[in-house]
């Protein structure tokens, strides 16, 4: 389902490394540190393909070595290694049907919420990057819709009121993500109300899912909970990870989650309007930090070299 000009690129990256098996990876590094489970679920591990697949294998590894000009192999191999994460600035610019009326918190230094997370989503996006991470922006229309990847992250801060802290996709047999009347307004529930207006097609959040979004959550929370600090210009609470399926609902089956096939998916509040103005003025400092958090979660589940 992916479109746009990496797909090449990602579809020849996915065959290699497939064509390569746990057991032969390039750096020869044990088999638990292969990535598994980070798709959604949706596609066969190599333990579920028959063995008569072994010399298939062997002959699509070639077949991608020979599609390989000598001068790209070593662009190629780069490709096969950086994994690919979304960054959502919550509430921009198309918005997602079914939350089209969820436009965002008021206040803030810039004077919105949306008007703080397209400047703070460009920064980490230009940290990821630094750091070899393919990097793809999305609004709150989520696009493409069921990316593949690695990360999918929300940015976001509190309305006044309200404090920092992170959500993340969790998996609960029978629930999936949230429902408000009309476009977006009332209590999120569980199920559509009479008068809910129409979602698109929503991915799905498996337990392989859940575990790799709270790994990713924590290893955001260890970033971001340093750099939160009054010296800093905070004055609300950092409530660190929100716990599971009792946590906050609107951050732990956020519509985004169901919009993508990647590995990992949270989203942070990064403060609240009002309180943490002077905080949400250092955008730099929260790309630093959040920046931060994924990489030590990519370069921690072998996706990152
Ligand atoms: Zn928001």
């Amino acid at each position: 389902m992916i479109a746009g000009g990496t797909t090449l690129a990602l579809v020849i990256a996915g065959i290699a490394f497939a064509a390569l098996g746990p057991a032969s990876r390039p750096d020869g590094g044990p088999k638990s540190a292969t990535p598994t489970g980070q798709h959604g679920g949706t596609q066969p591990s190599a333990q579920d393909m028959p063995a008569a697949v072994g010399p298939a294998h062997a002959r699509l590894t070639a077949r991608v070595q020979r599609t390989t000009a000598p001068s790209t192999i070593g662009r190629s191999t780069t490709l096969k290694t950086r994994p690919v994460v979304y960054v959502q600035a919550g509430h921009q610019s198309p918005g997602e049907p079914g939350y089209l009326w969820q436009t965002g918190a008021s206040g803030g230094p810039f004077g919105s919420e949306e008007a703080f997370n397209v400047r703070l989503a460009p920064a980490l996006e230009a940290k990821l990057r630094a750091a070899g991470v393919i990097v793809h922006h999305t609004p709150a229309l989520v696009t493409p819709w069921g990316a593949d990847g690695a990360v999918f992250i929300s940015l976001h801060f509190d309305a006044v009121g309200g404090s920092a802290g992170i959500g993340y996709a969790v998996a609960q047999p029978g629930r999936g993500e949230n429902y408000y009347q009309g476009n977006g307004s009332g209590t999120a529930s569980s199920v559509p109300y009479p008068h809910s207006a129409a979602h698109r097609h929503a991915t799905k959040v498996t337990y392989a899912v859940q575990q790799h979004s709270l790994k990713l959550a924590n290893d955001l929370a260890a970033t971001f909970r340093p750099v939160f600090t009054p010296a800093n210009g905070t004055r609300s609470h950092f409530r660190g990870v929100e716990p599971g399926a009792k946590g906050n609902v609107r951050m732990q089956f956020f519509y985004g989650y169901y919009r993508v096939n990647t590995g990992a998916r949270v989203l942070i509040e990064c403060g609240a309007a009002g309180t943490d103005n002077r905080f949400l003025t250092k955008v730099n400092l929260m790309a630093s930090s959040i920046g931060s958090g994924i990489i030590k979660y990519l370069r921690q589940t072998g996706q990152l070299g």
